[in-house]
């Protein structure tokens, strides 16, 4: 059966190899046994139960939590050529008996459903009488109380699958590994001696970056610059950083979108449209948005602001790359970061032991932040993976992108600064002094006579600020006092004022763009797949994935032939759209 597996495999999706995982999991529901499948974001975990649902005689009901995406998942199955329909509460009733009508009928395979709808005593009887020959259990985290989702009616799952006539064979598949969730996962769905499957945690085509005490403002703005054509999301903690990002961002021309959970529900669906359809590029929010995206194309997720723990992190910043190609993600760490985490915490968990518990996972977020380890290695050790190799050569640690800048001089001027205004003064007014303003403040306080008054009044204001907050966020300088903070010296600055340390500053360095030809084309089909996707009404990334148009402008295919070579393209989409990518491609040559 798995030869069968592997040609639907090619047929339908235009995939050329089940990924790592895929296969074992694929094997083992075929050979009818009760499967679990831990696998992460973007591992594949859709095709891992669509495929035996295929093979399968009779039908098979998908479980999701995520009702926005069902209708994305039933459109891009359709895409394929596989018929494929959804229940849930946005259908009314009248149209979900039709859509069982068509089921008892053998009009589709697969059948996603809303666990809500288990409750429901006018729909279970019409439910039990469908030949169900396989159930996969989407999410399957949701069940567990320990996991981050909880959804009650998940609950209901196991009690359905006894109501059954026949039982069917069940699946559930997730991305949450620790071991609680796992054994609720096999109780409370009541899975029979499944074989379980943990695919690693490690997303190799993901690139991590941190980079400390950056102007986070000038850093995006410089960055969006050269990535002007690549899908990003930039997240910030608080819905004020996302507004004031927004429109930095928007004033200066680019197209953007925000999201958070204080715009009206009208404003946060219509961003979240535009995102999917790329009508806009770049999408500003808070971690409200997300959950639900199951946009393949992400290129970049950028951090704003330092998030409060690992999983969230990874969670999020493993929005990007979904697609398998190469992806960054970048987080921008300022010394404010854990006072804020830290109030949000305070004020959200009021649990003595829980937050105890949440303050020993932001420290493993600060570490994060601060390692010179491999920043994967960090990651997935995080996770209890301890196997893997110590350098990635993909991240900012392991990797030589960075540049060290020696900043000693800078360091000491501002060091001995702070140390003349006896540590009783804020950034603001601790740049002004190094700059040599005269302002009423400093003539007041006789801050003009300082030896340290006008030792930077070359550098531009913003700059000392920056440095200010880098020597904050490396540890040289501390934050203290509540409403009006004051920064004070730390021991680690005594060796630098001394001169027997050096201080030194890592920078990204700034890479050339040259657009290759293949990339050039590969803009130019991204322009013809939004066309044809506004046309039918479609998200682009359901015409082809970004991958699929990559591997098109590099191997420049000529003919029927060689097009459905390509990974992704199957054989309806051949039918469909071949004739007008072929088109382009020859005429961009
Ligand atoms: P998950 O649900 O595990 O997050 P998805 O099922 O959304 O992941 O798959 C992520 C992406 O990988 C999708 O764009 C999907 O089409 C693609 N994909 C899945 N299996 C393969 C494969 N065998 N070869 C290439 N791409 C694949």
């Amino acid at each position: 059966m798995m030869t069968q597996a592997q040609e639907a495999l090619i047929k339908y999706f235009g995939y050329k190899a089940f990924r790592d995982g895929q296969e074992k999991v694929i094997g083992s529901l075929l050979a009818g046994k009760d499967t679990l499948a831990i696998m992460p974001t973007g591992a594949g975990k859709s095709i891992a139960y669509q495929i035996p649902a295929l093979l399968f005689d009779g039908i098979t009901l998908v479980i999701s939590p995520l009702i926005s995406l069902m209708k994305d998942q039933v459109d891009s199955l359709g895409e394929t050529g596989i018929p494929a329909t959804f229940i849930n509460s946005s259908i009314p009733l009248r149209e979900a008996r039709l859509r069982i009508d068509k089921l008892q009928k053998g009009n589709y395979k697969i059948v996603y459903l809303a666990p809500e709808r288990l409750e429901s005593e006018e729909f279970l009887p019409l439910l039990q009488e469908l030949p169900i020959r396989f159930m996969a259990v989407d999410e399957a985290h949701c069940v567990s109380q320990w996991g981050h989702d909880f959804r009650p009616s998940y609950m209901r799952i196991s009690h359905f699958l006894e109501s059954l006539p026949v039982r069917p064979l069940v699946g559930g598949f997730t991305a949450t590994a620790t071991e609680e969730v796992k054994k609720d996962i096999i109780r409370l769905l009541g899975l029979k001696k499944p074989n379980c499957f943990l695919t690693g945690f490690d997303r190799p085509n993901l690139k991590f970056t941190v980079l400390r005490g950056e102007n986070k403002k000038v850093f995006i703005q410089n960055y969006l610059k050269i990535n002007a054509n690549n899908t990003g999301i930039i997240y910030a903690a608080t819905r004020k950083d996302v507004d004031k990002l927004y429109t930095l961002l928007k004033s200066s021309g680019m197209a953007v979108g925000r999201y958070h959970a204080g715009l009206s529900d009208q404003e946060r669906k219509q961003s979240q449209e535009k995102f999917i359809f790329d009508d806009i590029a770049i999408m500003v929010a808070t971690n409200a948005f997300g959950m639900g995206i199951d946009k393949s194309n992400v290129r970049f997720v950028i951090h704003y602001n330092m998030p409060k723990n690992i999983e969230s992190y990874y969670q999020e910043a493993g929005r990007a790359g979904r697609d398998g190609e190469p992806a960054e993600c970048i987080l921008l760490f300022g010394p404010q970061d854990v006072q804020i985490q830290k109030m949000m915490i305070e004020e959200t968990t009021f649990n003595q032991q829980r937050q105890g518990n949440e303050f020993k996972k932001l420290q493993a977020m600060v570490d994060y932040c601060y390692t010179s380890r491999c920043l994967r290695k960090t990651i997935l050790e995080y996770f209890g993976e301890m196997d893997s190799p110590e350098k990635c050569d993909n991240c900012s640690n392991c990797e030589d992108r960075m540049e060290k800048v020696d900043v000693t001089l800078d360091a000491q001027k501002i060091l001995s600064c702070v140390y003349r205004m006896k540590e009783r003064y804020g950034t603001a007014l601790v740049a002004e002094v190094l700059k040599g303003s005269n302002n009423k403040k400093i003539l007041q306080f006789g801050l003009d006579k300082l030896s340290t008054h006008g030792i930077m009044k070359e550098t531009p204001l913003q700059e000392i600020k920056d440095r200010i907050n880098f020597l904050t966020a490396e540890g040289y300088l501390a934050v203290a006092g509540g409403l009006y903070p004051v920064i004070k010296l730390s021991p680690k600055a005594v060796p630098v004022l001394k001169g027997e340390e050096k201080v030194f500053q890592s920078i990204l360095r700034r890479e050339e763009v040259n657009q290759t030809d293949a990339e050039k084309l590969f803009e130019r089909l991204r322009v013809l797949r939004r066309k044809i996707a506004q046309e039918e009404g479609l998200p682009p990334y359901m015409i082809f994935a970004d991958s699929t148009l990559r591997e098109m402008a590099e191997k420049r295919p000529q003919d029927r032939m060689a097009l459905i070579r390509i990974n992704g393209v199957g054989e309806r989409k051949l039918e469909k759209y071949g004739a007008l990518f072929l088109a382009e491609i020859k005429e961009a040559c």
